[in-house]
């Protein structure tokens, strides 16, 4: 069984849970309720790229609770359909997957992949994508509002 307690302390997404009023830390939180928490990540100039993380400091969906695991699918949906709503052009494909292998606590990755991405980055390529330059504050900004504004209409389907 893996040790959770242990790692938790170093856990940077326990920190940004517990710590998002913070200065220094942007705020790009989207979404949350009780079981998930929805943001927009800052790995990359990718809008619209957004991680969906577990409150609890669980590893995978092993150790889902029945609430959580019916909430997940919920909480795709909603992200995913925010990214197709708001990032223009419509994204061609989203990515979407998880690794938890820099932070052992349960995140997902939704990835818009533009028509126009480049070649190299297609597919399994996308893991090769520049952490640097970061998303751009202004714009990243505005995709926020936008999908804060979606979700809060969606939030009644979302339960
Ligand atoms: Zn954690």
């Amino acid at each position: 069984m893996h040790d959770q307690s242990k790692q938790k302390n170093q856990c940077a997404i326990c920190h940004r849970r517990d710590f998002a009023s913070e200065p220094g830390i942007p705020d790009t939180l989207i979404y949350a309720n009780d079981h998930f928490i929805v943001r927009h990540s800052l790995e990359t100039d990718i809008l619209g790229y957004l991680l969906i993380e577990s409150r609890r400091h669980i590893l995978d969906a092993s150790s889902f609770k029945q609430q959580e695991s019916r909430m997940l699918g919920q909480v795709v949906q909603a992200s995913t359909l925010a990214i197709r709503r708001i990032i223009t052009p419509e994204p061609f494909r989203i990515y979407s997957f998880t690794l938890a292998e820099a932070q052992p606590h349960f995140h997902m990755h939704l990835i818009p992949r533009s028509i126009d991405f480049a070649e190299k980055y297609i597919a399994r390529g996308i893991m090769q994508y520049p952490l640097v330059p970061g998303p751009d504050p202004i714009a990243m900004t505005d995709v926020i509002n936008k999908m804060r504004d979606l979700f809060a209409r969606l939030s009644t389907d979302i339960s």
